[in-house]
């Protein structure tokens, strides 16, 4: 494996601008960004030429399933996809794996079915979930880096949702700790009001799927967090962010210092209802793409910095259990692949709008780096940081197929979509790990603990 000495561009993405400039790189980290003809001499250089050399992608929402549902994406597929997309760090989900990732010992659990299989760095999430307040101090001093819990069913049986008093039960602690508490935002009275009245609608209908997860649902579950962060004065987080009517909740509730951020996801900024074939289970995802009124709402709301980044929320299954044949919505698994594809959907959609590799980099680099108190050392191109880093051509387009994925399952709603932004090569404190679909070496991505580097 070749370690790096420097990468150089035309176009480096650095936090004062783009330009071209030579990034300088020792003992895995960054030692400088130099100018463009500043090389060292003699040294192994890496030279980009006109390609955009930007931070590795942090992804602080995958769902990697491993151990107990290995079948449905492993450590091995998923940091794979992850590297071919220019992730260089994820942070993985507390559920979807047995256990689940409640206590110290499934944290160690996890860790141990993670070793030598993750091309990328992986951190976890811990879990909230009724009964496991006596467990949080440990699961968070054990590496964890913060916690997710659901207000409603989280489609698993061994991960329950919480209710207020549960989170009443949680929340001294992860104040006391400061730690963040990613959150599932919906209730579940309002799905179980409009339940009764679409009862006899037709389950194959995206119309009658849509219905059923109202925006009040989100409304109402973000209204009782605000109120949560500011008695508990914790730091919430709002993963998955679907509808565009939450959005002045959260504006205001920043405005008063009310410690609370959010995240929206790629395919609510790719896809609208309106283009959703009925029976199309591959779409669907909870809570669910709504129109394109709210599409272009969502885009308005990260430009304005109510939504803090974007993250994939990779979350796969078995394709029978996508239901495809029977078109079922309300049966089929509601998890959406696409850990690989972020950066190419992401940068597909900013060619009809103004936005720039800056907004790029701060929204999926940077922006996710900070939830995870990773801001210090990942997710820029500045000296001292780690040399973790995508080169990709934000020239050349691709079409979407099923050889191009690294996911155990090749299932995604972008499949025979074409997509702008082709990552070519990706480097892991200063080695190259990925090279134009070859994999270099052996999967060595560190297992991060909170707080370590
Ligand atoms: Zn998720």
């Amino acid at each position: 494996m070749r370690t790096l000495h420097a990468i150089r561009s035309k176009r480096v993405v650095t936090p004062e601008g783009v330009r071209a400039a030579t990034v300088r790189i020792r003992n895995g980290a960054i030692e400088g960004i130099s100018a463009y003809d500043d090389l060292p001499s003699g040294k192994h250089v890496y030279d980009a030429g006109d390609s955009v050399v930007m931070p590795g992608l942090v992804d602080t929402h995958v769902h990697i399933n491993e151990p107990g549902r290995t079948e449905w994406e492993g450590f091995e597929t998923a940091t794979r996809a992850a590297a071919a997309g220019g992730v260089t760090t994820l942070i993985d989900m507390p559920l979807n794996s047995i256990p689940a990732t409640t206590t110290a010992a499934a944290l160690k659990a996890k860790r141990e079915a993670a070793h030598k299989k993750c091309w990328v760095n992986v951190g976890f999430w811990g879990g909230v979930v009724p009964g496991n307040a006596g467990e949080l101090r440990a699961l968070y001093e054990a590496g964890a880096f913060g916690f997710k819990c659901f207000l409603v069913p989280s489609g698993v049986p061994e991960f329950a949702n919480a209710t207020e008093s549960d989170l009443r039960a949680a929340l001294p602690i992860l104040a006391a700790l400061d730690a963040p508490l990613l959150v599932h935002a919906e209730l579940p009275g309002p799905i179980e009001d409009v339940a009764k009245k679409i009862a006899k609608s037709d389950p194959r209908k995206y119309k009658t799927w849509l219905a059923s997860r109202p925006p009040a649902a989100e409304t109402k579950a973000i209204q009782m967090m605000i109120g949560l962060t500011r008695e508990f004065n914790v730091r919430v987080h709002i993963v998955h962010l679907s509808s565009a009517l939450s959005v002045p909740l959260i504006r205001r509730a920043k405005k008063e210092g009310v410690r609370i951020t959010a995240e929206t996801c790629p395919h609510y900024l790719f896809f609208a209802s309106g283009s959703i074939r009925d029976g199309s289970t591959v779409r669907k995802c909870a809570p669910p793409i709504r129109d394109l009124r709210n599409n272009k709402s969502l885009w308005t709301a990260l430009e304005k910095a109510t939504i803090d980044f974007v993250v994939s929320d990779h979350s796969p299954s078995p394709p029978a259990m996508k239901c495809l044949k029977a078109g079922d919505f309300f049966k089929a698994w509601g998890g959406i692949s696409s850990l690989q594809l972020g950066l190419p959907v992401m940068w597909t959609k900013f060619s009809e709008r103004n936005f720039s590799l800056r907004h790029l980099a701060r929204w999926m680099c940077n922006g996710p780096a900070h939830l995870a108190g990773l801001e210090k050392h990942k997710g820029a191109l500045a000296a001292g940081y780690d040399a973790d880093i995508v080169v990709w051509n934000p020239e050349k387009s691709f079409i979407v197929r099923p050889k191009l994925l690294e996911h155990r399952h090749k299932l995604t709603p972008y499949l025979n979509e074409p997509l702008r932004g082709m990552v070519e090569a990706t480097f892991l404190r200063g080695e190259m790990i990925y090279d134009r679909g070859r994999f270099l070496g052996a999967p060595h991505g560190a297992l991060l603990r909170r707080g370590e580097r």
